[in-house]
């Protein structure tokens, strides 16, 4: 007997022909004689209907109310869930929030999860009950009713399997599985089996959105094995696991696991900077106090007495941010110059297979060379090499680095 908690996304549980269906696959693992605690989001498209409720009504509104309302989607598809399951039979009955409770900060809208008691959990196991329980809201310490941040349904689930100590947690969405990388772009990517959490959190963090990257940073410091699969159809999907859980089979692993890109990069750069110590430190402290991410970072080395030029990455949203932040501070800092351009992508090729294998970079500025595509930025770390392209080579250099890395299926999938 295994235990297990099941989370549903919202094109899972939209419409009740839909969670008739999920109502199934809950009823078929509790027949194998698993202990379910199911997760659920509010149905597709009903998250975002309630947001824009909440601004037709006030442009400013209070995020204690707004999180009154969204969680009301999790609240609608617990309660049908919950009765379609009694309607087969079952022994099933939903907990909100509040009832486990789930303990979350006072961060209306953005709540992190604090804690959450087993107690009730454990009494539906007793009885061999099932729970159904609405992902994305809790309870925060003054008791009003708390939202985690959209997407926050997968961390509600890992966090409760975590709680209860659950063998793994089943992830159900629309796609089924992590793929090597987009699909869209390469019709011959494949589905990955089995992947570290740190490998899902680069290539989660650079843009194969499947899961809340948060959920998987959860999973990774509790060590909760995470399945990726299809509610619709009925096949495998990817487990994300602990590296030590692949170790045996390297030999089988590839070097990479699979080509990610971003588009929500902009480059920065100042040109005619001073060569002496803290110019850099005086761009950076006042970014980073204006809580500007920056990513990646090249700086040209000067010949003596001459000046530099910096480049940096930024999310998108945050350039006209840090254009203000930074001419502000032109004479203090003393560069000429601040060019911009959004017409960029990051291409990263990730891989926990590279930590033991040099070569893996040069392959990248090869194969990218090879079809003419000019590299504006690199980083690496232990297991991700980044660059930084024109925006108008995405596919051409996805397509490229998926084949020269051996990533390619023989069929399309
Ligand atoms: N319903 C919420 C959202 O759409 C939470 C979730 O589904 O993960 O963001
Ligand atoms: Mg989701």
């Amino acid at each position: 007997m295994a235990r297990i908690v099941m989370k549903f996304g919202g094109t899972s549980m939209a419409g009740i022909e839909r969670i008739r269906h999920v109502a199934n696959l809950v009823k078929r693992e509790a027949e194998r004689g698993n202990q379910v605690i199911v997760v659920v989001s509010a149905m597709a498209g009903e998250t975002d209907r309630l947001i824009h409720l909440c601004r037709e009504a006030a442009s400013r509104y209070d995020t204690r109310e707004y999180d009154v309302v969204v969680a009301s989607g999790e609240q609608v598809t617990s309660g049908l869930l919950a009765i379609t399951l009694q309607g087969m039979g079952l022994n099933a009955r939903s907990y909100m929030g509040w009832q486990l409770p789930i303990r979350t900060t006072q961060a209306h809208a953005s709540a992190l999860i604090d804690g959450i008691d087993v107690d009730v959990l454990e009494r539906v196991f007793d009885d061999d009950g099932i729970a159904v329980i609405p992902g994305f809201q809790g309870v925060a310490e003054d008791g009003s009713v708390a939202t985690l941040g959209r997407g926050g349904s997968d961390t509600s689930a890992v966090a409760i399997a975590a709680a209860a100590r659950a063998d793994r947690c089943d992830i159900y969405t629309d796609v089924d599985g992590v793929y090597t990388t987009d699909p869209r772009i390469v019709p011959r990517a494949r589905k990955i089996p089995i992947i570290t959490y740190e490998e899902m959190l680069e290539l989660a963090s650079v843009g194969a959105k499947v899961l809340q990257t948060r959920s998987v940073g959860l999973a990774m410091r509790e060590n909760i094995p995470l399945q990726v699969l299809s509610s619709f159809e009925d096949k495998p999907g990817t487990m994300v696991v602990a590296d030590e859980l692949i170790e045996d089979s390297a030999m089988e692993r590839q070097l990479i696991t699979g080509i990610a890109y971003d588009k929500n990069e902009a480059r920065v750069t100042l040109t005619g900077l001073p060569d002496r110590p803290g110019a850099v430190a005086a761009i950076f402290a006042p970014l980073a106090e204006a809580s500007i991410n920056v990513d990646m970072i090249v700086q040209s080395v000067p010949r003596a007495g001459q000046k530099s030029d910096l480049t940096f990455t930024v999310p998108t949203e945050s350039l006209v941010q840090t254009s203000d932040v930074l001419e502000k501070l032109k004479e203090e800092i003393g560069f000429e110059e601040i060019l911009t351009d959004t017409e960029v992508v990051k291409v990263s090729a990730v891989g926990v297979g590279m930590r033991s294998n040099a070569g893996i970079a040069a392959q990248m500025f090869q194969a990218l060379a090879g079809r003419g595509i000019n590299i504006l930025a690199i980083t690496t770390s232990e297991i991700k090499v980044s660059v930084l392209i024109p925006e108008e080579y995405t596919e051409l250099a996805v397509r490229v680095l998926h084949t020269a890395y051996g990533l390619d299926a023989e069929t399309p999938e």
